[in-house]
């Protein structure tokens, strides 16, 4: 069974009443529209995913589904109508041929992957699948002056979701009849040509951003599903002849100075590797080898910063590093708090988020003998935990 996607994003978002179309706002710093996306794509049933857009947005589209992203097909352009948009949308998928197609609003990011299978086993059996959820408030009917006519019956009343799921060519043949009305949804127009559509029961937070409020309920749900993750680092320099060392960005005189490649900032090196520890993504050697020679001498908060970049492009937030610097000479004391504030300043953090501590071993091992520093660290990092199984 081949199933494509196909995500209706040519919305003005006018009910928002602000400039950018919502499905291109950042919820907790990505795109709208780009999460949606990210829903289907983690699915692997589905095999094509395209996206229907306004004919103003297309440097904004690019701009929210950045680079690298397989699966995904050039947007197609919308028309003056939903109902329009989807014919678009439906006319450039059929190039695919595929069985089935899931018609999706752009504006509906979490999408679980309990919601896609019930909509997709249902596609086993039925024609046509609408994921809603009954109504349980009671209905009142109000006429202009606000003032209550009649209590509605809810009973049989559901409210629709998305994605709603059919086989492609019905669907295909039931826009095409349809065409040039102003249907608001693709159920409508399913039934207008007489399909049977059969409903699954939807999901609560499967909700569409339409209001301030459904953007701070989409923040607050992602707050929650942000993981903490921790990181640790290692590392040593060797002491040789020399006049100072330079210990988290800070040049401190001294009798001796620390060898390296690089600037040989022992404790930014330690730091640099727990935060790279704690997305997983190797170690400095790894990200800066020490047989390149444009780090020759290179000013260790290059590398400090690489690891912050990194984690900021995975959407993460770095909540707290500690630090300790293991030596006998120099007393790290009396530069303690430049240091940590440099480290503050560089990754953006409060100052109560940053921890620089110092001990001696005692005059014991190579540290004792002063032939080297050591640094080691902690960091924990807040990621984004994956929305499928919401
Ligand atoms: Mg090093």
């Amino acid at each position: 069974m081949s199933i494509a996607a196909l995500i209706v994003a040519a919305g003005r978002g006018t009910r928002m009443g602000i400039g950018l179309p919502k499905q291109y706002r950042a919820l907790a710093g990505k795109p709208v529209l780009r999460r949606t996306v990210e829903a289907l794509r983690a699915d692997s049933r589905i095999k094509h995913i395209m996206c229907v857009i306004h004919v103003d947005d297309h440097a904004l589209y690019e701009e929210c589904m950045g680079e690298d992203f397989s699966l995904i097909h050039y947007p197609v352009t919308g028309g003056a109508t939903r109902q329009a948009s989807v014919l678009a949308g439906l006319e450039a998928l059929a190039a695919f041929n595929p069985d089935h197609v899931l018609i999706h609003d752009g504006a509906r990011p979490f999408l679980s992957t309990d919601l896609l299978d019930n909509i997709i086993d249902g596609l086993q059996t039925h024609q046509a699948i609408l994921p809603a959820l009954q109504v349980v408030d009671t209905l009142q009917r109000v006429d202009d002056n606000q003032l209550c006519l009649t209590t509605v019956p809810r009973e049989g009343l559901w409210r629709a979701q998305t994605p709603q799921a059919f086989q492609f060519e019905s669907i295909l043949a039931a826009h095409r009849t349809v065409e040039g009305q102003d249907l608001t949804d693709d159920v409508a127009v399913a039934r207008a040509t007489g399909m049977q559509v059969t409903v699954v029961e939807g999901s609560e937070s499967n909700f569409k951003l339409t209001t301030e409020v459904d953007f701070i309920r989409g923040e607050i749900m992602l707050s929650k599903l942000m993981e903490t993750r921790t990181g640790s680092g290692f590392d040593v320099h060797q002491l040789v002849a020399g006049d100072h060392v330079t210990l988290c960005g800070i040049k401190i005189p001294h009798s001796h100075s620390l060898s390296g490649h690089s600037d040989a900032d022992v404790a930014m090196h330690a730091l640099t590797d727990a935060l790279l520890g704690a997305i997983g993504d190797g170690d400095i050697g790894a990200h800066f080898p020490p047989t390149d020679p444009q780090w020759k001498g290179a000013a260790s908060h290059i590398f400090l910063e690489h690891a912050r970049d990194l984690i900021a492009k995975k959407h993460g937030r770095i909540v707290h590093i500690d630090l300790t610097i293991i030596c006998e000479e120099p007393k790290v004391g009396p530069h303690r708090e430049a240091m940590r504030a440099n480290l503050a300043h560089l990754l953006s953090l409060e100052l109560d988020r940053v921890s620089v501590k110092a001990t001696t071993t005692e005059q014991l091992g190579f540290t004792g003998r002063k032939e080297g520093i050591a640094a080691q660290a902690i960091a924990s990092v807040e990621l984004p935990a994956s929305v499928r199984g919401l």
